[in-house]
């Protein structure tokens, strides 16, 4: 088959591998003049800054390992992050030490101080109107020490930064960056990979799906601190603060750290995270049953298929459709669908 694939970030370029491997002739359309999707990464003082926010890896998935291992190794750095409290600096997920610094809490206590504020900036909305999909995403309470962010049994950075690994999976495949949204639809395919958001595929037919934006604030030659502080507080308005040199293990005396402001997408800026509210949900779903019963194109992804994915998430799915369409399998239904 000759194959359009929409985007090259980690579902983009996902199903190029697996496909170009299976013998089909595959192409890569970019509006963005990179590869890498939000998992990009480059140098900036010498940095290896995560240039949308900090992309930590972990996965249980040894397929997905196994998968992504075959373009770079991955170093050993696991996330652990700092939620800086009205209480003070604690670690999140709340643990052992969280209480020997702060008391012991309950979870209500616990939702206050750590998910409270944080949320309200990062949804807009207060912790309680928010959807169990995204509350469930970070455990209230771990009853020990254990002060890694995930505790999956995979985790790490690309070695030498996601960028390299992404020019890997896309080595010697046919990828055009800077692109016009549009420029795709010029040729005629087989079949059409698509990881930009369903909405736009569709031309907005049912309306503009709401997403979560971000904006990044960057300071270099700050001394090197903390990998991940979470700002669970009312008094600064970014949500985190990430020092890059962590990543590779930098050993620089002057590193650069990013904050992120969380605000609305509204077409100017980049969409990050779906908003899985009851209402986006059902404009999804109407979005969703086109795609069923259209055997010619396949959504992954995070936009694609609106779902708030995390990276070995995003190659899972991205794996299983594609062996559904290698092998002439029917697309699986998208529960979101009904
Ligand atoms: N969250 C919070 N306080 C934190 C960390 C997370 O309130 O210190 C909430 C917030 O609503 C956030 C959600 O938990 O959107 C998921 O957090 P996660 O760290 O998984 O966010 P991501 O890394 O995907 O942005």
């Amino acid at each position: 088959m000759k194959v359009c694939i929409v985007g090259a970030g980690l579902a983009g370029a996902t199903a190029a591998f697996q496909l170009s491997k299976h013998g089909h002739q595959v192409e890569v359309f970019e509006v963005r003049t990179q590869i890498g999707g939000n998992c990009y990464d480059k140098l900036q003082n010498g940095v290896m800054v995560h240039q949308y926010g900090p992309h930590a890896f972990h996965t249980g998935n040894p397929v997905v390992w196994q998968f992504l291992n075959q373009f770079t190794r991955f170093n050993d750095v696991a996330l652990r992050v700092w939620a800086n409290t009205p209480l003070g600096m604690i670690p999140i997920p709340f643990n052992n030490q969280s209480a020997k610094l702060v008391g012991d809490m309950t979870p209500k206590m616990i939702r206050d101080l750590l998910f409270k504020d944080y949320s309200q900036k990062q949804w807009g909305v207060s912790w309680t109107e928010l959807p169990k999909s995204i509350r469930n995403r970070v455990p209230l309470k771990r009853a020990s020490f254990e002060s890694y962010y995930h505790l999956d049994r995979y985790q790490g950075i690309p070695e030498k930064g996601y960028s390299e690994m992404f020019s890997a999976m896309l080595e010697g495949k046919s990828v055009h960056v800077g692109c016009k949204e549009n420029d795709w639809r010029r040729y005629k395919w087989d079949h059409v990979i698509f990881t930009g958001s369903i909405d736009t595929y569709y031309g907005f037919c049912h309306g503009e799906l709401p997403y979560r934006s971000l904006r990044f604030e960057y300071f270099p030659s700050l001394p090197r601190r903390e990998v991940q502080i979470n700002e669970c507080n009312p008094w600064n308005s970014w949500t985190r603060s990430v020092d890059h040199s962590h990543w590779l293990r930098q050993k620089v005396r002057n590193t650069v750290i990013s904050r992120e402001y969380p605000c609305e997408f509204d077409g100017s800026n980049e969409r990050f995270y779906p908003k899985p509210w009851d209402a986006a949900l059902a404009q999804y779903a109407k979005y969703a049953r086109l795609a069923q019963s259209d055997p010619k194109v396949t959504f992954v992804g995070r936009l694609g298929t609106y779902r708030y994915l995390d990276m070995d998430k995003t190659v899972a799915q991205t794996m299983a459709a594609m062996s559904r369409l290698i092998a002439g399998k029917k697309k699986q239904p998208d529960p979101l669908a009904s």
